[in-house]
């Protein structure tokens, strides 16, 4: 079975790029398994590096086994370091993730290399290399997954039978904080969004001294972190008699969210799964107000890829194609200012021939 470092090393092949420097948190855990919270790889085609300190000594000797750790000190500080390693191993060219790199820590790697060597080595911008890897997840990964989903699960049925419309949303995200840490969550995935009534307007809302009262939609958008993976789950709920208006807004984004289920394959784009949603929803006459991307990958991040969100007018098409393997959130929405939002979001596995919900909350 090939290694993620394999498979890392075939995509630099690939690119032409002997030697790529790993400095996006996400991307330095999944390729070495090193969880400590600093430090850089740099990945050649006969080499693999790890820089961090020494408090990270015994860590990375037991987690990142097939790296070899090169100690940065006050005085072998990392770009003194990357630079004597360059050198070492003769690199013409180091691609480094240009969207992780600030630009001081540019100028300093620069001058660094420009010392250590007469002819340095040119530092190429990537974009994407190791994101592209971590979309499709072995199967550590939907086991993880696959857990901090169960909690999540697990915390929001324990929870909402006991909420009540005099509990305020921040009383309400803390009762959902404790029932996931209780269930098992090492973190939360993200700050629980509890939004009531025309907060819940807001997609991105946070809980305050609003009470959850009745009659009212309620936004409840929450996910454990396990083992370094994240769930994302949203439920929209009303204590107390629904309104027509909610019935009428809800059936519609339940039904945007089963098109959009029942359409999910490999081989989609990001952009025509988007549609599967968007259409219903518009069809409805609500187009203007679902002003969000349908989904996002999660995994070591909450938000990786695949996109799935329609395309940028005028733009080239550059959407993420699906495949068997990614995980993906599903949560059209419906968002009317002066009265409320409702949001339904589910975590999927897309397969080769339809997809996989994870998430077992009812609706
Ligand atoms: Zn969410
Ligand atoms: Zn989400």
């Amino acid at each position: 079975m090939l290694t993620r470092l394999d498979r890392l090393r075939a995509a630099m092949r690939e690119r032409d790029l002997p030697a790529l420097l790993i400095t996006e948190p996400a991307n330095r855990r999944y390729i070495s398994g090193f969880t400590g919270s600093a430090g850089a790889l740099l990945v050649a085609a006969d080499a693999a590096l790890i820089f961090s300190d020494s408090r990270y000594r015994i860590q990375v000797g037991q987690e990142a086994a097939a790296f070899t750790l090169h100690e940065i000190t006050t005085e072998q500080t990392f770009p003194v370091l990357l630079a004597a390693a360059a050198r070492e191993l003769a690199l013409e060219r180091v691609g480094f993730e240009a969207s992780h790199m600030t630009y001081a820590a540019h100028g300093e790697l620069s001058a660094a290399l420009a010392e250590a060597a007469a002819l340095p080595p040119a530092l190429v911008p990537v974009e994407g290399l190791v994101e592209g890897l971590r979309m499709v997840k072995d199967a550590e990964e939907l086991a993880a997954l696959r857990q901090a989903i169960a909690i999540t699960d697990a915390a929001l049925a324990l929870v909402l039978p006991r909420l009540r419309p005099s509990h305020t949303e921040r009383q309400a995200a803390w009762m959902l904080e404790v029932a996931m840490r209780e269930a098992g969550a090492e973190a939360l995935a993200f700050p629980i969004i509890v939004a009531a009534g025309q907060n819940s307007a807001r997609p991105h809302a946070r809980p305050g001294d609003q009470k959850l009262g009745q009659g009212r939609p309620i936004v409840i958008d929450m996910g454990a972190r396990f083992g370094g993976y994240h769930a994302d789950l949203t439920r929209t709920i009303m204590l107390g008699m629904l309104d027509p208006m909610f019935r009428e807004v809800y059936t519609t984004v339940r039904k945007a969210q089963q098109a959009a289920i029942a359409g999910l394959r490999a081989g989609l784009s990001g952009h025509a799964a988007d549609a599967l949603a968007r259409e219903v929803i518009a069809e409805a006459g609500y187009g203007e107000k679902f002003g969000h991307g349908l989904g996002h990958g999660v995994g070591l991040n909450i938000h990786e890829g695949p996109s799935l969100r329609r395309a940028a007018p005028g733009s080239e098409d550059k959407a993420h194609i699906l495949r068997a393997g990614h995980v993906t959130s599903v949560e059209p929405g419906i968002y009317i200012e002066g009265w409320g939002g409702v949001r339904i979001e589910d975590l999927v596995l897309i397969t080769e021939d339809g997809c996989e919900v994870l998430s077992a909350a009812p609706k």
